[in-house]
């Protein structure tokens, strides 16, 4: 068996069209652009690339984005401060802080100075709090992405049998929670997990969001199950290039699974259109209008 590949671009690409045309009815409607605050502290090469994307794809929906810079060695309170005000402009929708930050900064403090109500990334406690029990709030984006791509694939997941490998607050535990709103059967599985092996092999869904390139194995996997793969790591090649993998063993598990996300382009275009439609989301909202269920 040969899985079907998961087109996460393709997905991402139709949501952020879907999006722009919702964009252009609210700024017809409303007469303001929504807006997007980007927090960028410190050089960290990544976070700079990532912010840079996000804010491209923000624009590119037509939406306003504006990212605000911060040195290395900026204090925690001059960090909050900039939230406060950010959480006090009526012109912002959403605000996002980009991890890592520097180490005299408490990330925990920063989630939970952001205002809940334009905590696009979903990670603030009263966010978290919404999705266990089943109210409206933000859902962070890259778990968002996954249940989105699941649901294009399966329809109703009502039954099936889930297993997320990884418990963090950003993708592990609020994936858990998705699936289990969309009537799953879930598992979560974590590094004290025994016989990880046979509590994967049970699944009709398989999310692995580990951070451990290939941990996955492709006998680890039900025949004809889906498989959904978050982690991305560059890995060292023979040949001194790096090439970035997931946290499944790809080629062997694209020959049993019934569909995979690639890696790339599977999860990580989903993100960025998630957080493209919690910022959008966030805006109809504030003129309360509601996207839940439409986008
Ligand atoms: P994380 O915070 O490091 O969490 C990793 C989780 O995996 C933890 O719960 C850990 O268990 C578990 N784990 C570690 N080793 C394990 C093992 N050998 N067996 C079973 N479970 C194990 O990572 P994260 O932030 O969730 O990210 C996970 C991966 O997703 C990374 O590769 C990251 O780059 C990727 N990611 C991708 C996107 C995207 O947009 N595509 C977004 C976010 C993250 P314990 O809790 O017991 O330690």
């Amino acid at each position: 068996m040969t899985a079907r590949l998961i087109d996460g671009k393709a997905a991402a690409q139709a949501l952020r069209d879907r999006i722009a045309g919702e964009v252009r009815r609210f700024r017809d409607g409303s007469g303001r652009v929504p807006g997007l605050a980007v927090v960028l502290v410190g050089e960290h090469p990544p976070s700079a690339a990532y912010v840079r994307s996000k804010i491209r794809a923000t624009v590119e929906t037509g939406m306003e984005s504006v990212e605000h810079r911060l040195p290395s060695s900026v204090g925690e309170d001059e960090l909050l401060a900039l939230i406060d005000q950010l959480n006090a402009d009526p012109a912002v929708d959403g605000i996002l802080v980009q991890f890592p930050l520097p180490p005299q900064i408490d990330e925990r403090v920063v989630i939970t100075r952001i205002s809940p109500d334009k905590d696009v990334d979903g990670f603030h406690p009263v966010n978290a709090g919404r999705l266990a029990i089943g109210l409206h709030g933000f859902v962070p984006c890259t778990p968002l992405g996954c249940l989105i791509l699941l649901q294009q694939e399966l329809g109703d997941l009502s039954g099936l049998d889930a297993v997320v490998v990884g418990r963090s607050n950003i993708v592990g535990k609020p994936m858990a929670q998705l699936l289990l709103r969309a009537n799953c059967t879930v598992t979560i599985a974590h590094s004290r997990t025994r016989d990880l092996r046979d509590v994967v092999r049970r699944a009709d869904i398989v999310v692995a969001a580990v951070g451990r390139p290939e941990l996955v194995r492709g006998d680890w996997i039900k025949p004809g199950a889906t498989v959904i793969d978050v982690g991305q790591e560059r890995v060292g090649q023979p040949d001194g290039t790096r090439k970035l993998v997931g946290d499944v063993a790809f080629d062997e598990a694209v020959q049993v699974a019934g569909a995979i996300t690639p890696v790339p382009g599977g999860v990580g275009p989903m993100t960025i259109a998630c957080l493209i439609r919690n910022t959008f989301v966030s805006a109809a909202r504030r003129e309360g209008i509601s996207y839940e269920k439409s986008l």
